[in-house]
């Protein structure tokens, strides 16, 4: 058993700095054995919903066991680990279109993604426009074993706030990085240091206005409890960008993830299945309810204006010129 955890308070609101907060919601841990519980609290002023008090950043690493299913990759899925894979590329892809419908991205310009993880997403982009990229992870293992699948990406291990970064970049990208940030006004200021005038910012998380949210309550997955240290809607994530110093241009009610992982997810943590189990038995009905159900559940949501199905995109742009 590990020593029991000292939970550490949070001064204030991650968004507004705003110090009255009152519990919102209690969960338990996510892609996690046994029954510890968190609760997140929602600020007074400007309603952003925050862990409180969380994990030390330092103890973290206990939250990212066999459990965590992100972790063991396609492989985890068996013999559909093929399909699986098929759908990651495809959500590059979107990511790349969703950049490039935004900002101009090409020979000459230069592209920042803080959380890279695995930098297939960077990989696509320089491959689709021939921009120069700079990827960030706090952990190597996204690349280390990559054989040259990566050649031609400069990887960062390490914080953002810690690396000596040259800027200045054109494009700014975090898909899901944010909702892991313990000071994300910090780390957008510093992005507004390193990026050039005009440049943009993508930023995709889990939407807490989706109905997929309100559906699942507190077994929905976008809480990743412990993981994520806020949940961000559409006017809260303005509040964090317009304080940091950046002028919002659209925040939009959906990402490039499939909605539907939520969906199932939520499901699976109601059920309190073993994440560390063989994932292979679960894709026949992974796959049926994508095709069967969702479908019809998204379109009703949509037509009765219930908002997003679960992940919302902001993009901004530095000030200036
Ligand atoms: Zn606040």
């Amino acid at each position: 058993m590990p020593t029991p955890l000292d939970l550490e308070p949070v001064p204030g609101c991650l968004a507004c700095g705003g110090t009255s907060a009152a519990p919102f919601v209690t969960t338990r841990a996510m892609m996690h054995p046994g029954d510890e519980a968190f609760t997140f609290v929602r600020c007074g002023d400007c309603g952003l919903i925050y862990l409180s008090p969380r994990v030390p950043a330092a103890e973290l690493g206990r939250y990212y066991t066999p459990y965590y299913l992100p972790y063991r990759g396609p492989e985890a899925w068996g013999r559909w680990r093929g399909l699986v894979g098929s759908g990651l590329a495809r959500t590059d892809r979107r990511r790349v279109a969703r950049v490039r419908r935004h900002a101009a991205v090409g020979a000459g310009t230069r592209v920042l993604d803080v959380g890279c993880g695995r930098p297939t997403f960077l990989r696509a982009l320089v491959d689709a426009t021939g921009c120069d990229a700079t990827g960030t992870d706090f952990s190597d293992e996204g690349w280390r074993d990559g054989e040259g699948a990566f050649e031609g990406l400069t990887l960062l291990e390490g914080d953002l706030h810690d690396l000596s970064l040259t800027g200045p970049y054109d494009a700014v990208t975090m898909w899901h990085y944010l909702e892991h940030d313990y000071a994300p006004a910090t780390t957008l200021r510093r992005l507004g240091e390193l990026a050039r005038p005009g440049a943009r910012l993508f930023v995709e998380v889990p939407d807490h206005g989706s109905w997929s949210r309100r559906r699942w309550g507190r077994w929905w997955a976008g809480y990743h409890t412990p993981r994520h240290t806020a949940l961000w809607d559409a006017d809260t994530m303005r509040v964090l960008l317009e304080g940091a110093g950046w002028e919002v241009e659209r925040v939009e009610p959906r990402g490039t993830l499939d909605p539907y992982t939520l969906e199932w997810m939520s499901r699976m943590e109601r059920r309190g299945i073993d994440w560390s189990s063989p994932m292979a038995p679960r894709f026949p009905g992974y796959v049926a309810r994508r095709a069967a159900v969702w479908p019809i559940l998204a379109a009703w949501k949509a037509a009765t204006g219930q908002g997003g199905s679960g992940l919302l995109t902001a993009v901004a742009r530095l000030p200036g010129r």
